[in-house]
C-alpha cells in the first residue's frame, strides 16, 4: 500500500494528532536521495521502505528489531533511493504555534526571551495584517502585550529576523522535539538555537552568510 509514495511532507502532522508517547516511541529521520533531510517517519514505515528497497539504511541503532522470523537493525536514519520533490507550498500552509517557535529558534523576536512564548502578528490583524508566515513571529507574552495593537514603527518593536515561510527542516524539529544523536550530522542546525530560521531564505543564502561570517 502506498509503496509508490515515499513519506513526504504530508506525513507531518500537528502535534495534537500525534500523542506524545507515539512520537517518543521512536522516529526515523528520512533523507532525500540528495541526503537533504525531508521528514520524520515511524520505525514501522522506515522498515517497510527498507524491505521494499525504496530506501537504504544510513544510521542504525545498536540494538535490533526482532520478529518471529527475522531480525532487523533498528533504523535511525534512512535515505530514499529515488529523489522526492518536496512541495514547498505544503509547508507554507501548516502554520502552527510550534512551527513558528521552531522557526524562530524558540526566542521572542522582540527581546530574545525564551519562555512564555506566544505568536504575534507583526502587522496587527486589526490593521489588515495577514496570518501568513511572513506576518507571524514568536513573541513573549509581555512583548505581545506591550506591542498590543500597534504597528512595529509605532511600538518601536521590530522583529529581529524578518519572518518567512520556513525551510522543511523546521518541521523535523516540530515532529521530533528531541533530536537523536544519530541524526545530528544530517541536521546541520540541530544544535543551534536558530534551527531553521537561518535557512528561511534557502540553504544557499544561509551558507553564504556562514561563509561570509567565517
Ligand atoms: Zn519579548
Amino acid at each position: 500500500m502506498a509503496v509508490s509514495t515515499p513519506p513526504g511532507p504530508t506525513g507531518f502532522a500537528p502535534p495534537q494528532q500525534h500523542p506524545r508517547r507515539e512520537r517518543d516511541a521512536g522516529r526515523v529521520l528520512v533523507l532525500n536521495a540528495t541526503y537533504e533531510p525531508i521528514n520524520v517517519c515511524t520505525v514501522r514505515r522506515a522498515t517497510v521502505l527498507l524491505l521494499k528497497q525504496k530506501a537504504e539504511l544510513i544510521e542504525r541503532a545498536t540494538w535490533t528489531l526482532r520478529s518471529e522470523h527475522t531480525q532487523l537493525p533498528r533504523p535511525m536514519v534512512i535515505r530514499l533511493v529515488t529523489y522526492v520533490s518536496v512541495p514547498r507550498d505544503t509547508h507554507r500552509r501548516k502554520i502552527t504555534r510550534r512551527a513558528v517557535f521552531a522557526r524562530d529558534g524558540w526566542e521572542c523576536q522582540y527581546c530574545g526571551a525564551r519562555s512564555n512564548l506566544t505568536v504575534d502578528h507583526v502587522i496587527p490583524r486589526s490593521k489588515g495584517g495577514s496570518s501568513e508566515w511572513d506576518n507571524i513571529v514568536a513573541s513573549c507574552a509581555p512583548c505581545n502585550r506591550r506591542k498590543g495593537d500597534l504597528l512595529p514603527a509605532q511600538a518601536n518593536m521590530v522583529p529581529r529576523h524578518a519572518p518567512r515561510a520556513p525551510n522543511p527542516h523546521v518541521f523535523i524539529h516540530v515532529a521530533s522535539p528531541t533530536i537523536p544523536t544519530a541524526w545530528k550530522q544530517w541536521l546541520p542546525d540541530a544544535a543551534s538555537d536558530t534551527a531553521g530560521r537561518s535557512t528561511a531564505k534557502g540553504t544557499s543564502s544561509a551558507a553564504g552568510v556562514r561563509a561570509a561570517a567565517a
